[in-house]
Order: structure tokens, then C-alpha cells, then sequence
């Protein structure tokens, strides 16, 4: 579960983290309202979770009225990267002369949490450890200890922070660990850590996901979880009211199956005859019409999506059943709205094969064709 920027800060001031005074605003007199309250200047975030949002123009600084409607009026309503973005955090603009970095997350290779410290803070972290290795300071914690005073002193040291901040990024630092710890955290996250020209530091921007199988000893976290949600990405939120495992790619082969082994297999095989998977769409066990119309629903209400292949696998679930599924979900429109390719394997395959309406699918007999028809039908799209 990942909070949102205005969640995550306000978890992080009430661990005595410094942060800006904001409000939240969800239309263009609200902001104007806030900005009023907080004084001028102020900077206006997009609420949607992605990162880079200042570079996608989801975050505006205004220096008085005329310009706070007008970011307002831009960035409320505004796609960003796929997200509509329905709530800004209006926020007394920070006057810094210097971004850092600082973050805790699990190092899975070592078996233990890491502090992270970088004076590259401001830009996309993943860059920097990618093209400057050397320019994040690392510190391995062990966990029954918690995070010790002097390894927040070294990690910051070794980053290079400047003498006059170090105490104060040491202390952000050792709170974010404990905020990790005791908050159930995945990753914890400041970027940018902001330093002013009196020397302060305070945190600009916050990311802080926590581990959903820890939410039942989370309440208050847990509070939070549907606004998180909300906001959020509208197939995703529509995966969750179906109770789909779903996750959203970037290509436009639309994969539906049964058990995310086949799932994964399918993705897999659409990339090995050239296709690009547009989802990740795990209907589950005992796939009944209804469910298998929620999934056709699913692939085509995404606009990226040309053409669609259904892999499964009978076992408790039926062929035959399934079959029925796609040829109920499919009857009910007049034109179906992209190829849908089928595949049936296992339980009752032969009947599954007998009842499908070829008037409306594609059947193929093995999983192979299947994928290299669906990848076809795509390509043609494409093409057109
Ligand atoms: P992200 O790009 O989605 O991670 O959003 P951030 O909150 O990290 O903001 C990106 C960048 O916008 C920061 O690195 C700053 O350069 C700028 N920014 C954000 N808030 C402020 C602010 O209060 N004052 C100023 N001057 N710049 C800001
Ligand atoms: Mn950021």
C-alpha cells in the first residue's frame, strides 16, 4: 500500500519530521483558499503516486493569486502518466539551496534494511544509483538493534553532507528508520530533503509504502488505505472491486488466465512472438460467467489494449464452464470490441472447445498459436 505525498508527510511530522505547512484542495477555490491561509509563495503537487511528477507538470509554484489559479486550474483534472489528478497539496514553497536524499528500504540480497544518503537528492534516485553509484552512502541496519546514532552520523558523512545539516539529516534520517520499523514500512523515503539558506532541512516531498499483510496491526494506517487507493488508477481500483489480481502494463496484447503461473507464462510467450502484454489479468479459480465478463470488461474498457487472449487451465474450473462464460459475456454485445483469442486446456477441454461460439472467438488448439494469433491480430491494429 502506498500513502499518498500529503499521507506520508503527515506521518513523517507527527514522527517530528520538519515538513512544509499544507493543505489539501480539490478545486481551484480551495486551492486559492489554502494559498491565502499558508501565504504566498506556494507550490501545487499533484496527489497521484507516481514519481517525476515535477517534470510531467504536476507540480507548479505560484507567487501570488493569478498564478495559483492558473496552476490550479492546469493541474486539477490533468492526466499524468495515466492518473487523473482529482487533489493538490498546496504547500508553502520552500526557498532551498540544496536538495538531498534520504530513504530506507529492504536490501533483499543482504537480508536487511538500508539507510540510504545522497546529496543528489531532487532527481530521480533510481538514475542516480544506476549512472553514480558512488554518490549514495549505504548503511546496512540489523534490524534487532534498530538503526545505532553513528551509523546515521556515517551514512551522512560518507554522502558528503555538509557539516552545518549533518546532525539535523542524521536525526531525519534515524526517525525515518523508526518510522520503517515500527509503521510496518516497505520503503520510507524523503526526495527531495530540502536545505535553506539558515541551514533547516525539511522534507519536500515524502514516499512511504507499507506492507499490506501488516495492515491488520496498523489501524491508523489502515484509515488510510482507501483514500490511498483512491486517485489511483481506474482499471486498477475497478481490478480491486472485482477482486482481480491485476496489474497494468504498457503494450496492447490484453491477457486474461486463470492461476498466475499461466498468467506469467502467457506474458512471457506474448513477448517471445513479439507482442508487448498490455495487463497482468488473474481471473482466479471457479471462473464463472459473471467473473469472466468482469475481466472482458476489464481488457476492454483499456484503451491500450488491440487484442485479447483468454489461456486456460481447467481444473476445479471447467472448460465447458468457462466456455459458456466467454460466450455469454460475448452475446452481449453487438460488435465485440477487439479479437478475443481462446485457448482451453485440462478439465472438460473438449467440450469447453465445442461450445465456444467461433462466430465471436478465435479458438486455437495449443497455447503457442494462440499467443502468435493474438500478437497477429494486434500488429494488424497497429498497422491500420
Ligand atoms: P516528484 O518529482 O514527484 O518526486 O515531486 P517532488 O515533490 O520531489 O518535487 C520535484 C521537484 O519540484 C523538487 O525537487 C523541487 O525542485 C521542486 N519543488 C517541490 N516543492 C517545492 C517547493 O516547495 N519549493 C521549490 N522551490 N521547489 C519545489
Ligand atoms: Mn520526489
Amino acid at each position: 500500500m502506498k500513502l499518498h505525498e500529503y499521507q506520508a508527510k503527515d506521518v513523517f511530522a507527527d514522527a517530528g519530521v520538519p515538513t512544509p505547512s499544507s493543505q489539501l484542495a480539490s478545486d481551484v477555490d480551495g486551492v486559492l483558499t489554502a494559498a491565502e491561509e499558508i501565504g504566498y509563495p506556494v507550490a501545487v503537487k499533484a496527489q497521484v503516486q507516481v514519481g517525476g511528477r515535477g517534470k510531467a507538470g504536476g507540480i507548479k509554484l505560484a507567487e501570488d493569486e493569478d498564478e495559483a489559479r492558473e496552476a490550479a486550474e492546469s493541474i486539477l483534472g490533468m492526466d499524468l502518466k495515466g492518473y487523473r489528478v482529482e487533489r493538490v497539496l498546496v504547500e508553502e514553497a520552500v526557498d532551498f539551496t540544496n536538495e538531498l536524499y534520504v530513504g530506507i528500504t529492504m536490501d533483499r540480497g543482504e537480508g536487511k534494511p538500508v539507510a540510504m544518503v545522497s546529496t543528489k537528492g531532487g532527481v530521480n534516485i533510481e538514475e542516480v544509483a544506476e549512472e553514480d553509484p558512488d554518490a549514495i552512502a549505504r548503511e546496512h541496519i540489523d534490524p534487532a538493534f534498530g538503526m545505532h546514532p553513528f551509523q546515521a552520523r556515517k551514512a551522512v558523512y560518507d554522502a558528503g553532507v555538509d557539516k552545518s545539516v549533518a546532525n539535523d539529516v542524521a536525526s531525519v534520517l534515524t526517525t525515518l528508520y523508526d518510522l520503517w520499523e515500527s509503521r510496518d514500512g516497505s520503503d520510507a523515503e524523503i526526495n527531495p530533503l530540502m536545505v535553506t539558506a539558515d541551514n533547516d532541512v525539511i522534507a519536500a516531498d515524502a514516499v512511504m509504502n507499507i506492507d499490506e499483510d501488516a495492515l491488520f496491526r496498523q489501524p491508523e494506517l489502515a484509515e488510510m488505505e482507501e483514500e490511498a487507493a483512491s486517485g489511483g488508477d481506474e482499471l486498477e481500483q475497478k481490478a480491486d472491486e472485482y477482486d482481480f489480481d491485476y496489474v497494468r502494463l504498457e503494450g496492447n496484447v490484453g491477457i486474461i488466465g486463470n492461476g498466475a503461473g499461466l498468467v506469467m507464462t502467457t506474458l512471457d510467450l506474448v513477448d517471445y512472438y513479439g507482442g508487448e502484454p498490455a495487463n497482468f489479468l488473474d481471473v482466479g479459480g471457479g471462473a464463472k460467467a459473471e467473473r469472466i465478463a468482469n475481466a472482458l470488461d476489464m481488457v476492454f474498457s483499456d484503451d491500450n489494449v488491440d487484442s485479447v487472449v483468454f489461456n486456460i487451465f481447467g481444473g476445479i474450473t471447467r472448460g465447458d464452464e468457462v466456455a459458456r462464460g466467454i460466450n455469454e459475456a460475448l452475446e452481449q454485445f453487438d460488435e465485440i470490441p477487439k479479437p478475443v483469442v481462446v485457448r482451453l486446456a485440462g478439465t472438460n477441454w473438449e467440450e469447453g472447445m465445442e461450445i465456444l461460439n467461433e462466430d465471436l472467438v478465435t479458438v486455437e488448439q495449443t497455447l503457442e498459436d494462440a499467443v502468435e494469433r493474438t500478437v497477429a491480430y494486434a500488429e494488424e491494429v497497429t498497422e491500420q
